[in-house]
């Protein structure tokens, strides 16, 4: 199901896609935990289960991102992220099922075991890692891996930005916001007075809030900022959701020239705490209420700061009216058996201060 090419002839001719996805995605209605936290409805919609290979809300974007790489004839994608980047991992992963080479350029990241685990595994299914200490060296790496990849691959890479959030990734959650309409009415629920969630690179809740725009739900997208405020700013919000609205209408002139409306999205920087990736008491607890209220594990990089945002608004009344729904955008499948049988001294040397007994410097 992918409403959004469905509803348009014009994006079903023009818009490269490829299912990697199982949607809809389930949604969760956990009732007594509503009720512990003073609610009255807690909808989850459960994108940690949008593959059983490897979930996650990068998977939904994948779909347009590494169709556009093929229809383009790239033999490579590069992309960026945090050492332990969950989308950089997806990308490999997807990319080595089309047979596509994948580069991850990453930066410095505190080190936890989940950064650990992604190592591993974006080793383990074939990815050419790069660790480089700032955005500088990071441009230089990208000049010497493409020249090097358009020498061996005689084509040009696909170059996909920080969290695949370009307007083309961004799709994957115009189509998201639709579903969740077409779920809803089949439900017979109503529409939530507010989506909680997290906020890295901010394709997630800007196609959402574009998506939404179209369905003409009334739904605030509460998006909360886990990035640098340079990442994540309401300018950049904006900015997205313009080229995505123009992307979309320059591919079907049939669909809505839908404009962004500041009254239905808000960008939360209270939950951010220290530093990207940097753990927060309340996002520790968060993952801990939902895990023993809602059974749902979350992680503290993101989405259990998106939930310590939501159970805040939720103890100060702000949500005493409609449904609130909390947006779960984290692979919840396990890998950690297979990425226990890599030995990380495999990975480039510049990634061992990551397995080492001390913490790396930063
Ligand atoms: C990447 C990521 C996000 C952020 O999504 P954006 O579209 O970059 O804002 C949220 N949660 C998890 C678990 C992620 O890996």
């Amino acid at each position: 199901m992918r409403p959004l090419l469905e509803d348009y002839a014009g994006l079903r001719r023009n818009l490269p896609h490829i299912t990697f996805a199982t949607l809809p995605t389930p949604i969760d209605y956990p009732d007594k935990f509503a009720q512990e936290l003073g609610i009255s409805r807690l909808y989850v919609k459960r994108d940690d289960l949008t593959s059983p290979h490897y979930g996650g809300n990068k998977v939904r974007k994948l779909e347009f991102l590494l169709a556009r790489a093929q229809a383009d004839g790239a033999r490579t994608v590069i992309t960026f992220g945090g050492a332990g980047s969950n989308h950089a991992l997806a990308t490999a992963l997807y990319a080595r099922e089309l047979g596509l080479r994948a580069v991850s350029i990453l930066m410095p990241q505190p080190a936890t075991d989940a950064v650990r685990r992604n190592l591993l595994m974006g080793h383990k299914v074939g990815a050419e890692l790069h660790l480089c200490e700032d955005r500088d060296t990071v441009r230089r790496a990208l000049a010497e891996v493409l020249r090097a990849r358009r020498a061996e691959d005689g084509a040009e890479p696909m170059v996909i930005p920080l969290g695949g959030s370009s307007a083309v990734g961004t799709l994957g959650f115009v189509n998201a916001a639709l579903e969740l309409c077409a779920q809803l009415r089949t439900d017979g629920r109503p529409e939530p007075e507010r989506i909680y969630v997290a906020a890295g690179t901010l394709g997630t809740s800007i196609g959402l809030a574009l998506g939404l725009a179209v369905a003409g739900s009334d739904t605030q997208v509460v998006a909360i900022r886990v990035t640098e405020p340079d990442i994540a700013s309401e300018e950049c919000a904006q900015a997205l959701f313009a080229e995505t609205a123009a992307l979309l209408h320059g591919l079907d002139s049939g669909f809505p020239q839908v404009v962004f409306r500041p009254s239905h999205f808000t960008l939360r920087h209270d939950f951010f705490g220290t530093g990207y990736g940097v753990y927060t008491p309340a996002d520790q607890d968060a993952i801990r209420q939902m895990r023993e209220g809602a059974g749902i594990t979350l992680e503290g990089v993101y989405t259990g700061k998106a939930m310590a945002a939501l159970i805040a608004d939720a103890r100060n009344g702000v949500l005493r009216r409609g449904p609130a729904m909390f947006w779960d955008t984290y692979n919840s499948r396990d890998f950690s058996d297979q990425a226990a049988l890599v030995d990380y001294r495999k990975l480039p040397e510049a990634f061992h201060p990551y397995f080492a007994e001390t913490e790396p410097a930063k």
